[in-house]
């Protein structure tokens, strides 16, 4: 075509355009990329990153029909709660324990089941929010049960909770704060106390761990975050913790404890709502099944062997990207090796870091925008790679990559801005 005097319009310059266009759309908006935040557990990330055996359950669950409600002995119809019911009572100590879609269902299934139409009694200390509006007193009223708060931010008594208890009374709340610390002049109730303050009044005590673990981190080398095992052992009635933050499996909501109360737990219709897949399934028994082997554990669960990975062995990582990232950024930046502090992520250890190594990206020209354009062209790549921007750099912590090779394929198509 041809206007007057304008520019022909070509063909195929429309054609190319149209056809990566076309090619984008056709991009699954469900895409690996490189987490290069330094944070393990990254909720928007994902969060676990899961274990090869977990992968091919998954798969294989996906691909055939699966035992998923059928007692195969019995050829009759059973549970699918009995797929990793032992497993988590083998590693918890409980005496039962069910399983739904995450952990904020299964503090507002517990809270139903137990409460509805009662009160709860929980700390003021301990009213959490956790990321993406799950606000306990919120949760609380969706769940049919009056909020009791008791004691202040920073200081919480026995005789708090002894003063609130009454015939309304439908459960303790503890509630592990994930998130945040309270420090200077404070005081809670632990749990073990609080379990004798609920047995001595018959209310159940429910804990939400949050997070909870399933081994002793200090053993390889973190602090120590209280393991599931501890707050059964503790006297909780009930606990509550995730699946996929530092357990390293699918999402998840675990609920163990007393027989009793996880019977009634199981016969409201709401766990009907909120009760996991198959595929998901398959993936937690895998993963489970890890903690068997806990020996094996720190190679065969990524979200252990990420977290306890040495600062020593990621500078060797450093080294060897060092000129791969220097290369595919060209001469108007500057490239170095810099000290990282990595984070558990998903509210885990808040305040706690891990010490790491990264790559620090700076513009020669040291204009602030051209970082910006710079991290921008990182996530336009086929695999985008995803940092951080600090003190005008662009900071890669390389805790988490694995696949070097496939990062330095990746980075030779980085397409490096024009700077004005
Ligand atoms: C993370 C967390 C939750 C929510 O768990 P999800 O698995 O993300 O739903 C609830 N309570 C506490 C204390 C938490 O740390």
């Amino acid at each position: 075509m041809r206007g007057n005097g304008a520019h022909p319009v070509e063909a195929h310059s429309i054609a190319a355009k149209a056809a990566l266009h076309l090619d984008r759309e056709a991009q699954p908006k469900v895409r690996p990329v490189f987490n290069l935040t330094g944070t393990v557990l990254h909720t928007n990330l994902g969060r676990a990153v899961l274990a090869e055996a977990a992968v091919e359950a998954a798969s294989l669950a996906m691909r055939e029909a699966i035992a998923l409600e059928f007692d195969i002995g019995e050829g009759k119809r059973g549970e699918r709660d009995t797929l990793v019911r032992d497993l988590l009572c083998e590693l918890t100590g409980a005496e039962d324990a069910t399983v739904v879609n995450n952990n904020a269902a299964a503090v507002l299934l517990v809270l139903n089941a137990l409460a509805k139409g009662k009160e709860a009694i929980v700390s003021r200390g301990e009213l959490i929010e956790i990321g993406g509006a799950f606000r306990m007193p919120e949760i609380m009223s969706r769940a049919g049960v009056k909020l009791v708060e008791v004691g202040t931010t920073n200081r919480t008594h026995e005789r708090d909770y002894t003063g609130a208890i009454g015939e309304k009374t439908g459960l303790i709340l503890k509630v592990h704060t994930s998130n945040y610390r309270i420090e200077g002049f404070t005081k809670e109730v632990k749990a073990d106390k609080l379990s004798v303050i609920a047995r001595k009044h018959h209310v159940p005590l429910v804990n939400d761990l949050g997070s909870g673990t399933l081994v002793d981190l200090a053993k390889f080398g973190l602090s120590h975050e209280p393991t599931v095992a501890e707050a059964v052992a503790e006297g909780a009635d009930l606990v509550t913790f995730s699946g996929d933050k530092l357990l390293g499996g699918p999402q998840a909501g675990f609920i163990v404890g007393t027989k009793e109360l996880i019977a009634k737990i199981n016969k409201n219709p709401m766990k009907r709502a909120l009760r996991m897949d198959k595929i998901r399934l398959a993936a937690l028994e895998a993963t489970l099944q890890l903690y068997r082997n806990p020996d094996a554990l720190v190679r065969s669960l990524p979200t252990l062997r990420l977290l306890s990975r040495k600062k020593e062995e990621i500078a060797g990582v450093v080294e060897r990207m060092l000129p791969v990232f220097s290369r595919a950024v060209g001469d108007g930046f500057e490239t170095t090796v810099t000290d990282c502090a990595s984070q558990i992520g998903s509210g885990s250890l808040p305040q706690e870091t891990i010490p790491s190594k990264g790559i620090a990206i700076r513009g020669k020209k040291r204009s602030g925008g051209e970082m910006v354009a710079l991290s921008n062209a990182f996530r336009a790549l086929p695999v985008p790679v995803v940092g951080r921007i600090e003190d005008q750099a662009l900071i890669f912590d390389l805790r988490c990559l694995e696949q070097e090779d496939a990062l330095a394929r990746n980075l030779t198509l980085l397409h490096v801005p024009e700077r004005g």
